[in-house]
């Protein structure tokens, strides 16, 4: 299969759109991560973004969708909570997804036989227009191999997809750069499933009470059933192995420089680059800044694998406050949550 690159122009957005209603795949920009899109209400297509994508089958997509109203319309669910309606009102367009009973519309390959389902009403005007061009709500997870690092440019999708899919259109870099927060309203009270740039505090601030998963910060446990499947995959991982560092910032300085050598890398700070000597350092913005950090995470792990022979990638394990919890989410997993405690020592 060829796959065909897109512009982000009218003409190329008909052309995606034109591919979706075919039931076939194209990589579109969302203002998290790229996604890999096919018509949600076609199985038989949905099924093979599970394949292109090597992803294991039980692990469910989200559903795009370009109006608050296309819930209805489109049969997503039957579920009126308030609570939907307002976390809609404050967070959509945006980087919320919402799980919530499944309605009747909505095939098992979507939810991978739950009986929930995953919505999200992106804000990037591309994406937008592909949906509203397609007249379908579509469903795409992240646009990467299953397994590596979410893709934040079109280059990236390409890298991973190329031959895989139909087409992918580029809308530029992405500006939040992890994938979506996720909540549930199907549990008693509100919980947390994946953190992203919607934050717990701004959640909390408009819902009361909220709980977080124990498997947003820890390792699920064994014998657990994932209420997220996609909590149980290792994910995010470059080919060098990653290891978090719990310190401050000048023992994270200190021990990296005496842990140099020609296979170690740094996934650091702005601040901390005249420091280092001895490794390839890979600045992810400025310190505590986990907003920019975010922004460039999936990217500078891809290019510590562009290296070729790293093989130890030395990382600060970072805060769990706003924006932080989603950095710190995902750099666990890369890490495989291996963690060495140097306030512990
Ligand atoms: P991705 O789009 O690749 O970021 O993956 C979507 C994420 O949402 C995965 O972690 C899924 O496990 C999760 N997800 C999707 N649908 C549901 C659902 N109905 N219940 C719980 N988690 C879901
Ligand atoms: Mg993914």
């Amino acid at each position: 299969m060829k796959t065909e690159y897109l512009s982000n122009k009218p003409v190329d957005i008909q052309k995606a759109a034109a591919i979706l209603k075919n039931g076939g795949l194209v990589g579109i920009p969302t203002e998290t991560v790229y996604g890999l899109a096919a018509n949600a209400l076609n199985g038989a297509a949905v099924a093979k973004i599970f394949e292109a994508k090597g992803r294991p089958m039980d692990n469910p997509l989200i559903v795009h969708i370009a109006e608050y109203d296309d819930i209805a319309r489109f049969e997503l669910t039957s579920d009126a909570l308030p609570e939907l309606y307002t976390l809609a009102k404050n967070f959509w367009p945006g980087p919320l997804t919402i799980i919530m009973k499944k309605g009747k519309a909505v095939p098992d390959e979507v939810t991978a036989g739950l009986d929930t389902v995953a919505v999200r009403f992106p804000s990037h005007p591309v994406a937008r227009a592909v949906i509203h061009a397609a007249g379908l709500p579509l469903a795409a997870p992240s646009a990467n191999l299953s397994g590596s690092p979410s893709p934040t440019t079109a280059q990236h999708v390409l890298n991973d997809m190329d031959g895989r899919i139909d087409a992918v259109v580029d809308g530029g870099s992405c500006v939040v750069g992890v994938e979506s927060t996720v909540i549930t309203l199907t549990t008693k009270t509100p919980t947390l499933l994946r953190p992203g740039s919607v934050t717990v505090e701004q959640l909390r601030r408009l819902l009361g009470k909220i709980e977080i998963d124990d498997a947003v910060l820890h390792q699920l446990e064994d014998g657990r059933a994932a209420p997220s499947p996609g909590m149980k995959y290792k994910h995010y991982a470059p080919k060098a192995n990653v290891v978090l560092l719990k310190c401050g910032d000048d023992e994270f300085i200190e021990y990296v420089n005496s842990h140099g050598g020609r296979g170690v890398a740094a996934l650091c700070c702005d601040e901390d680059i005249p420091l280092l000597s001895g490794v390839k350092a890979i600045s992810l913005g400025k310190r505590g800044d986990y907003t920019e950090q975010a922004r460039n995470l999936f990217d500078s792990l891809r290019r510590i694998d562009g290296y070729g022979d790293v093989m130890t990638v030395y990382s600060r394990l970072p805060q769990t406050d706003g924006v932080g919890m989603a950095v710190y989410n995902r750099l666990t997993r890369a890490a495989g949550f291996e963690v060495i405690d140097l306030e512990a020592v």
